[in-house]
């Protein structure tokens, strides 16, 4: 081959391999206008109303398919159930209400974000890209639990064990509770438990609380509350089917007790499930979302939040539900605005 030959030869050769290139990309970078991160109710919701409104969104579910509500029993509080309805069953109707709008219910665990450009890149599984012209993230919090066998084998019987009180107190009117923590929360469900139950058993491991003076001293002047400090919980009892008792150590004493309870409640924290978004969306010190007041837009244009990922202070079906709702109307006007 002459120079002129190998000039033109070298040239083919880089423009087929960035015409493969080029062709490779699109197959695997996916361009969608509305991306919701997230199967419980604020992220069905949200995909309910973008489907209507024609912006065709794609839900990824997550490793949790359906969110929190699907390890709760029954539900009683969400409006429009009159008889209650199974934390799983109401999250299957919710997709079905989704999907009979067209949004695309994928499986699949985003595991990375880059949100420095207009286009905000979403990869799933580590592997396949996505550009979304909007985000709803709806990731949702966990509850913190303890981690002892005996605990997780009666949450998962839905035998008694809860980290929600404002959910679960109800089935134990009038019946004898237990509940560890020394938070906030904890005292808050405390109180919560003492109109419904007998008495409720709190568990402190310090000598003093974490809640604020106001809500411990609540707690402490509640006729119904016994207050353990320096407890620990070794093991929660039952019958194999339902709890009838917690196993408690004084750890200065090291003496170990069992309080007799058929509920037994959680109430240690939560942590929400923003970690992939450090770096690009503005966290709280314990890692929610901070969204602009009395919206669902976050500090990044065209990223939405709603749900528990940006709520500590409710999180609740019916108030996911509700910021659902707004974060698909705020990207829809977003969307609007743009195009427009
Ligand atoms: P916190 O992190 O404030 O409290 C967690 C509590 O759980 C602490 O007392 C901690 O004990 C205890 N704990 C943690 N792990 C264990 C364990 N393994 N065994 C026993 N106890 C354990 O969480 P909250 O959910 O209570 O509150 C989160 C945030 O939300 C806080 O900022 C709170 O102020 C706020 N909040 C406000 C409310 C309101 O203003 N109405 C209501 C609810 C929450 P220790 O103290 O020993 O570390």
């Amino acid at each position: 081959m002459n120079s002129v030959d190998n000039l033109t030869f070298n040239i083919g050769i880089k423009l087929l391999f960035l015409y493969s290139k080029f062709f490779s990309m699109s197959e695997t970078i996916e361009s969608v206008k509305c991306l919701i991160i997230g199967s419980g109710p604020a992220g069905y919701t949200a995909a309910i109303y973008a489907a209507r409104a024609n912006m065709n969104p794609v839900l990824y579910q997550g490793t949790q398919p359906g969110g929190q509500l699907t390890t709760t029993n029954e539900v009683e509080n969400f409006p429009g159930y009159p008889d209650g309805v199974t934390g799983p069953e109401m999250m299957l109707e919710l997709k079905a209400q989704a999907e009979r709008f067209g949004s695309d219910v994928r499986d699949g665990w985003i595991t990375k974000v880059d949100f420095s450009d207009s286009i905000h890149k979403v990869w799933v599984n580590d592997t396949k890209e996505i550009h979304c012209e909007t985000v709803i993230i709806s990731t949702g919090a966990s509850a913190k639990y303890l981690g002892l066998d005996s605990e997780q084998k009666y949450l998962k019987l839905g035998g008694g064990v809860s980290a929600c009180a404002v959910c679960d107190g109800f089935f134990y009117r009038n019946q004898e509770v237990v509940i560890v923590g020394a938070g906030d929360s904890a005292c808050e469900e405390a109180h919560y438990l003492s109109k419904l139950c007998s008495k409720v058993t709190m568990l402190v491991r310090r000598d003093v609380f974490r809640a604020s003076k106001i809500m411990a001293k609540r707690v402490e002047s509640t006729d119904n509350i016994e207050i353990m400090f320096n407890t620990e919980t070794v093991e929660v009892l039952g019958d194999g089917q339902v709890v009838t008792g917690v196993k408690v150590r004084n750890n200065k004493t090291q003496v170990e007790t069992e309080v007799p309870a058929t509920g037994f409640f959680v109430a240690i924290g939560h942590k929400p499930n923003t970690d992939i978004f450090k770096g690009f969306l503005n966290l709280d010190e314990t890692g929610y979302i901070i969204n602009e007041p009395g919206t669902s837009r976050t500090n990044i244009e065209g990223v939405f939040v709603s749900g528990d990922a940006a709520d500590h202070v409710y999180r609740q079906a019916i108030t996911a539900a509700g910021t659902g709702c707004m974060a698909a109307l705020d990207a829809e006007r977003y969307l609007a605005a743009k195009e427009g």
